[in-house]
């Protein structure tokens, strides 16, 4: 028998561990989970060369989305600094100490071709759309254990600590709006075109076009999330490294295929001592067996002493 992590995770969370550990143990090895890619993966294209840093789809994604304005870190303006449960979308600087450089990075959900986020959640709260491939949060199977705010490599999910009902605020590509034949909320705003929506190939045909026309422009001539961290649905284009608008250098490997490897090993280890315990077992059984004949035979020889 295999099981997939999901499975797993789901047996612990409802079982307990000794439940999970028992069907571990009892299976040949943790099979991967094959994620089938998108069928019409669709995504955002920011290029952090041509943003001017307006914030518009800032507040045109508060408005899509309708949150209240963000005005927590000033009254006036709708200006966070930072993606939090009234934020799906922020624009950040990035500014080095030298003042020879700068640049504006936009973050939200990158829609991860193997989302960790959904990975990593035991109820599928969180799960990638097969054919869109945009990744949505679902209240009815959130059980607020917040693992998505863990597992998610580039820290987007974020909690409400206040209320009954807590939620969790992510970009959802702004599904209900697609739905509706519209274009994101971002998307629809930007004056320049720094961010775009479309069909996720023809972003990236779209990404490259520009890197051929524009040599020595883009860091690396290089799309981010083509392939890193296995592809993702956000894509972006920069003049700085990448890392200096939040987006990590992961590899061409997604997070939970590493992780599905260490967990691999980790099992096999865990599955060790389990054996070895079942062996135990077994030979504590048989010497109990081997006692209880040998009080017999005494309690029988006992008895016949006495009929003497
Ligand atoms: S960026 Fe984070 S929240 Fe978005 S799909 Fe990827 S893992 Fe999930
Ligand atoms: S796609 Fe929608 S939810 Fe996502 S950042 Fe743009 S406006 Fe906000
Ligand atoms: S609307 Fe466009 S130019 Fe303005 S901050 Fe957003 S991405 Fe940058």
């Amino acid at each position: 028998m295999a099981i997939t992590r999901r499975e797993l995770i789901t047996g612990i969370a409802k079982a307990g561990v000794p439940a999970a550990v028992a069907v571990t143990v009892g299976s040949e090895v943790l099979k991967a989970e094959t994620i089938p890619v998108p069928s019409a993966a669709v995504g955002l294209l920011y290029d952090a060369t041509i943003c001017i840093g307006c914030k518009a789809c800032v507040a045109a994604c508060a408005e899509a989305n309708d949150t209240p304005p963000d005005t927590r870190g000033d009254a006036l303006h709708q200006a966070p600094s930072d993606l939090n449960d009234l934020t799906r979308n922020v624009i950040k600087l990035y500014k080095a100490e030298d003042g020879s450089e700068f640049s504006f990075a936009k973050r939200q959900c990158m829609h991860c071709l193997d989302p960790a986020c959904a990975a990593g959640c035991p109820f599928q709260a969180l799960h990638k759309d097969p054919e869109s491939g945009i990744v949505n949060w679902s209240a009815n199977e959130c059980i607020g254990c917040r693992y998505c705010t863990i597992t998610c490599p580039y820290h987007i999910p974020r909690f409400q600590w206040v209320g009954f009902n807590p939620r969790v605020t992510k970009c959802e590509l702004c599904s209900h709006r697609l739905a509706q034949g519209l274009k994101p909320g971002c998307t629809s705003v930007c004056p320049t075109g720094a961010v775009i929506f479309g069909p996720r190939p023809v972003l990236l045909l779209e990404a490259k076009r520009r890197i051929e026309n524009s040599p020595g422009r883009y860091y690396e001539n290089r799309v981010y999330g083509e392939t890193d961290n296995g592809g993702t649905q956000a894509l972006y284009l920069s003049h700085v490294p990448f890392e200096k608008l939040g987006l990590p250098e992961l590899g061409p490997e997604s997070v939970p295929a590493k992780t599905l490897r260490w967990q691999r090993r980790f099992y096999q280890y865990f599955a060790l001592p389990a054996v070895l315990y079942a062996g135990l077992v077994q030979v504590i059984r048989k010497n109990l067996k081997g006692h209880e004949a040998d009080a017999h035979e005494r309690e029988k020889e006992t008895g016949l002493r006495a009929q003497l």
